[in-house]
């Protein structure tokens, strides 16, 4: 059996990061099935769709490495087929036209609202036996929804999923100017594609009851649906494009790393036993619907940050390096040529203290300036005792002819012995000088990664 799925954002906005989600899911069940992942660009409102969202949302998935087969399927494209699907359901009579005016159906609207239930179109148009077709107004067409039995859909996600046919209403599937609705375009463009999978988050559940009526009418295979939850923002509210860190730019630009929000992303709403880190081929090989659960996931910024410091910690030093220049070029400086060898050597620990591709930037600015400061408060940590243990320590260290870890500590310890001091009274003023705060990477680390002369210019500028 063949194995579609498709991930259809409207470009009416920036990718959210829900719709990641939807897109991971749907990219990795296929990528398990050995079938195919599309991207459908649903783009049929016109006013509302942006050329840049569609390119946030293919840089978005390029980022995220969740590639699509084939070129993206741009929905606007295929309206006269929608359109033609509607006819044809008007021959067949599951559509018809419907006079009603914006006024009439404000009017019922209205009405609705003051007895505080909720609005369904009256069905006015569905017999037109004795109504006199208006001159003045142009129809929209309408599906005959069913009035009794009920529909059942046996979601992947949600389990048996039953409703009665008569809270679905008779919806809208052309506007007044002939545009396709929602409905319409995506059941059309879901069979023309051969989509076997529909997985989407579950605020499309009832979308799918109306779909499914359409496929029943125009007598083809339904596909399969999977609902999942929908993500909730830390606050436990609908996450909305409001909330910051809801689109993908929101994580890159405080350099999160891909693999990192995709493995957490993946683990948002699904599990599997207590695992946490999964490869990407892991990713494929175990997901299923099964680990999907029911209920809401909430965004969890910490958690974020705690599964990107594990990929940076693990990280290539080569490749943490190339995404770190990358990085600092688009959203602080250009890390200049002349520093590169050394925070790139530095990296081995600077790594290890880092959650994000900021922080690493950050945490290496003593690498990457060239006229360091330090604080008044700093700089009065540095007494008398201090400055003649720097000095000392500036003869020994020109002296080496041989510089490594166990080179320096001989140093160190002879100073802790000469100035009757411990070793934060030695490393303590060193780092100041070199870092230019108390806080900062080991100072056997900061003094063998740092090149000679500068270690020098900056010591003798505290003595
Ligand atoms: N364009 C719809 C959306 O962005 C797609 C829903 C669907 O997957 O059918 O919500």
């Amino acid at each position: 059996m063949s194995f579609n799925c498709r991930f259809a954002p409207s470009p009416t906005g920036p990718l959210h990061i829900g719709g990641v989600r939807t897109a991971l899911f749907n990219w990795l069940i296929a990528r398990k099935n050995k079938g195919n992942f599309f991207l459908r660009i649903e783009d049929t409102d016109k006013q509302r769709s942006k050329d840049e969202f569609k390119q946030q949302i293919i840089n978005s998935l390029k980022w995220l490495s969740i590639n699509y087969d084939g070129a993206e399927y741009i929905q606007s494209k295929n309206i006269s087929k929608h359109v033609a699907v509607a006819e044809e359901l008007i021959k067949k009579g599951f559509a018809y036209e419907c006079y009603c005016s914006e006024e009439e159906i404000n009017e019922q609207k209205e009405k609705c609202k003051k007895q505080g239930i909720p609005y369904v179109y009256n069905r006015k148009w569905r017999d037109p036996k004795d109504l006199k077709i208006p001159k003045d107004v142009k129809p929209v067409i309408r599906f005959k929804s069913k009035i009794s039995g009920n529909t059942i859909i046996k979601d992947l996600v949600q389990g048996e999923r039953n409703i009665s046919n008569s809270t679905i209403e008779d919806f809208v599937i052309l506007r007044k100017d002939k545009t396709p609705t929602y409905q319409l375009s995506a059941t059309v463009d879901d069979h023309e594609m051969k989509i076997t999978h529909v997985i989407r988050g579950d605020d499309h559940m009832i979308n799918s009851f109306k779909q499914k009526q359409i496929y029943d009418a125009m007598k083809w295979e339904v596909p399969s649906f999977a609902h999942i939850p929908l993500i909730h923002s830390e606050k436990g509210k609908k996450l909305s494009k409001r909330d910051n860190a809801s689109t993908i730019n929101d994580y890159i630009k405080i350099g999160i790393i891909p693999e990192a929000l995709r493995n957490y992303l993946l683990r948002l709403g699904w599990s599997y036993k207590d695992k946490e880190i999964f490869s990407l081929k892991e990713s494929i090989e175990l997901f299923d619907f099964e680990g999907i659960g029911k209920s809401p996931s909430k965004l969890d910024m910490s958690r974020i940050l705690s599964i990107n410091e594990t990929y940076i910690k693990s990280m290539n030093e080569n490749d943490l390096f190339n995404r770190l220049k990358e990085f600092s070029q688009k959203f602080k400086t250009k890390i200049d040529k002349s520093k590169e060898n050394v925070v790139l050597k530095s990296l081995n620990f600077l790594k290890n203290k880092a959650k994000t591709l900021e922080d690493i930037f950050n945490n290496s600015s003593y690498i990457l300036t060239d006229n360091l400061k330090i604080s008044n408060e700093d700089k009065s940590l540095v007494d008398k005792k201090s400055q003649e243990i720097i000095k000392n320590f500036i003869e020994d260290y020109e002296k080496l002819s041989n510089l490594n870890k166990e080179s320096l500590e001989k140093i160190i310890k002879s100073l802790i012995d000469k100035h009757q001091t411990n070793f934060k009274g030695v490393g303590q003023p060193l780092r100041i000088g070199l870092v230019g705060t108390k806080f900062g990477p080991g100072i056997y680390d900061i003094i063998l990664s740092l090149d000679k002369s500068i270690v020098v210019s900056r010591l003798k500028k505290l003595v």
